[in-house]
């Protein structure tokens, strides 16, 4: 069994691991269960919850066993909103490649690249889930298919050279070995490329209460604090970060080898000074963050307990990975939501890991509308309630669970 808690940091080493909020054994969040497997024992583990006191990390211990991931049900393509980012960031990327190879790491179904590809950029993804790089290549982007490592960046380098630009987006915080990840990169990487990491950033996410960001899948919460001191530590150096309002407020953050990196902009001074001022590095600052949610946790039990004793029907949209860490956390299941809805087509016909609620189409929405939909992918909650303007206009209510539960009017 590996260790449910850690005793370092795994950005920068530290040892100042301060463990705030236990939620408790989960089964892997992204672990959909088939109806015919209900019966069958799921594997669950501890999702206990740490914060390092000297770069602001959140993280859970890496305990699933390898090879869990092979088959990945998350595809972002699904949701509107990230066609448009993922489209901005394909031109940042081309504009710094000029030319030369970007490597995206984690590239899923390739929708980011084949942006990019579409702008004439020469591009190449990496990713270890075999059925989306299938549908990578139906978007004619060509897949290495692999888990990154130093060797696969030493194979990747071999047969198509070294990467002017090489970019990953909510993957790094999937990663167990940072370090070694980072090694791969720089035997990948120009001397003068770029690394351009983009995860969400965890000054957003204490400050909006997203303890839901945190599950066994994602590893880490990262601070801009977490990746210039995993940086410095590997040889390399944070130059520039921009923000974006994905996935409940996300950082780009820009990384060259220590020899070409040059001083870092003033935007990188300005988010440290307000992780600082957040108190970031603060045990405080953590334990006030777990009371936020146990009390979030006791305000969304008591709204749904009321709608039900007065005879309304609920079910959730969206069974993100997110949605199944406050569900199981916070012990909501098919007693109180009819089903969940999504619109990967994968999830459908599935049950929700740990809690088993039945997912499917959102297209049961129209047939039998629930009185109110908990909205679990509340990070897409514009996009949702655009699409679902005749459920509302037919009376149809949402509940929102963060930054704070409440129904909204
Ligand atoms: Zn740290």
């Amino acid at each position: 069994m590996r260790p449910s808690t850690m005793t370092h940091c795994r950005a920068c080493g530290s040892d100042r691991m301060f463990l705030f909020l236990p939620m408790g054994d989960h089964p892997p969040a992204n672990m959909f269960v088939r109806p015919e497997q209900a019966d069958q024992p799921q594997p669950a583990f501890p999702l206990n919850t740490q914060a390092c006191l000297d770069c602001g990390m959140i993280q859970v211990a890496d305990q699933i066993p390898d090879g869990f991931f092979r088959h990945y049900l998350y595809i972002p393509s699904g949701a509107a909103t990230m066609h448009g980012h993922f489209e901005g960031l394909a031109g940042v990327l081309a504009d710094r490649a000029d030319g030369g190879l970007i490597v995206d790491i984690g590239c899923n179904d390739g929708l980011m690249l084949g942006f990019a590809n579409r702008m004439g950029a020469k591009t190449l993804g990496i990713d270890p889930a075999a059925n989306l790089a299938e549908k990578a290549a139906q978007n004619g982007v060509e897949v290495h298919v692999a888990y990154f490592s130093p060797e696969t960046a030493g194979e990747v380098r071999a047969k198509h050279g070294p990467a002017q630009v090489i970019s990953t987006t909510n993957t790094l915080n999937h990663i167990g070995d940072l370090v070694g990840f980072v090694d791969g990169i720089k035997r990948l990487l120009a001397d003068d490329g770029w690394f351009v990491i983009e995860v969400p950033w965890g000054r957003e996410i204490v400050a909006t209460n997203q303890f839901d960001n945190v599950y066994h899948e994602h590893l880490s919460e990262m601070s801009l604090r977490s990746l210039v001191k995993l940086a410095e530590r590997t040889g390399m150096a944070v130059v520039d970060v921009t923000r974006h309002p994905v996935h409940g407020g996300s950082m780009r953050v820009f990384i060259r080898k220590a020899e070409a990196a040059g001083p870092p902009s003033a935007e990188v001074v300005r988010m440290l000074a307000e992780e600082d001022a957040a108190g970031m590095n603060d045990q405080a600052t953590f334990e006030s963050f777990a009371a936020r949610a146990h009390d979030i946790g006791e305000a969304l039990r008591k709204i749904l307990a009321d709608l039900k004793a007065e005879g309304a029907t609920i079910a959730g949209y969206g069974a993100p990975a997110k949605g199944n860490t406050l569900l199981n956390f916070f012990d909501i299941g098919p007693e109180t939501l009819d089903y969940l809805v999504d619109r990967n087509p994968l999830k459908q016909g599935l049950l929700s890991p740990g809690k088993q609620i039945p997912i499917h189409d959102p297209a049961v929405l129209a047939d039998d509308p629930p009185d109110y939909l908990l909205v679990l992918a509340w990070n897409f909650f514009d996009e949702i309630r655009g699409q679902l303007s005749a459920y509302e206009a037919d009376g149809g209510r949402f509940i929102l669970p963060l930054p704070y539960p409440h129904i909204v009017i």
